[in-house]
């Protein structure tokens, strides 16, 4: 087998390095020591397609493999440890756009997220569902063309400077079968969020509780079917373990 990088490889390897070098690594302690959340630097991140690493092209995506991805975020967490992961996370919640949205959904935020013109979060962890996490209780019920969500969402990385959420929520039975995936707009009525979390380290995204309180979701934000969201969310986080490590 052989392990030798490819000349495209080459290429993403050296133009993260010197983003990492330029951008992150001269700034990342003053980001730490001062809680900045540096919004316009991973706005330029997009610029370079680093936004939409392995997202499909047809959203603006680059369309990489995981591998390629993870070969550029190593470049990248060299600079900045936490900007990367919140570019990882970023990533992963694209992807799902990517992947399992409709045309219309797609429309609206794809190309947006692949830029990093719209930043995102993902919202998965519960107060009482961490590890475990089809035990998931945030509902959203059906009410005609719009799907009603109630519930809170916990340590959420971004939360409160993003614009996207991709959350996971019960719309029928117990368990992983009964959850799924939606798109929901940050500043959307009836959402609120935490304080910032004091952390050790990683002060340079924010860890936030978001709260939904009856927040109408369009049925057509819904990710791929009822009932596929805990697949669509441990696929994501298949790559998204590979990329944080
Ligand atoms: C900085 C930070 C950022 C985060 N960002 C996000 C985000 O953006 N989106 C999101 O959805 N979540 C996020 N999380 C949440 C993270 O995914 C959860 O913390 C994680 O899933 C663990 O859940 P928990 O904290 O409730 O711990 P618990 O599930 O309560 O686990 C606590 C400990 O018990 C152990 N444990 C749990 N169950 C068992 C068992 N059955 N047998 C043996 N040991 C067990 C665990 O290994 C762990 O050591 C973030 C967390 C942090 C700290």
């Amino acid at each position: 087998m052989n392990f030798d990088l490819n000349e495209d490889q080459t290429a993403y390897i050296e133009l993260a390095q010197q983003f990492s070098a330029n951008e992150l690594a001269p700034n990342a302690a003053q980001w730490d020591a001062e809680a900045i959340f540096p919004i316009a630097t991973l706005k330029q991140a997009g610029e370079l397609g680093f936004c939409g690493l392995y997202s499909d092209p047809e959203i603006g995506g680059l369309g990489l493999s995981r591998l390629d991805s993870s070969l550029i975020f190593e470049q990248l967490a060299m600079g900045c440890t936490t900007t990367t992961a919140m570019l990882t996370i970023h990533n992963m919640a694209t992807w799902m756009v990517s992947d399992y949205a409709n045309a219309a959904t797609k429309a609206k935020y794809g190309e947006q997220l692949t830029s990093g013109e719209l930043l995102a979060s993902y919202c998965l962890t519960e107060p009482n569902a961490g590890s475990d996490a089809a035990s998931l209780t945030t509902k959203a019920v059906k009410d005609g063309d719009v799907y009603v969500m109630t519930g809170s969402k916990v340590f959420i990385s971004g939360a409160g400077e993003t614009d996207v959420l991709v959350v996971m929520a019960r719309t029928g039975e117990p368990g992983a079968k009964g959850v799924s995936a939606f798109v929901v707009d940050a500043n959307a009525e009836g959402i609120s969020y935490g304080r910032r979390e004091d952390k050790m380290g990683w002060n340079a995204q924010p860890t936030r509780m978001v709260n939904f309180d009856q927040v109408r979701v369009p049925a057509s934000n819904l990710l791929g079917n009822e009932g596929d969201g805990f697949t669509i969310a441990m696929k994501g986080l298949d790559g998204g373990r590979i990329n944080i490590a």
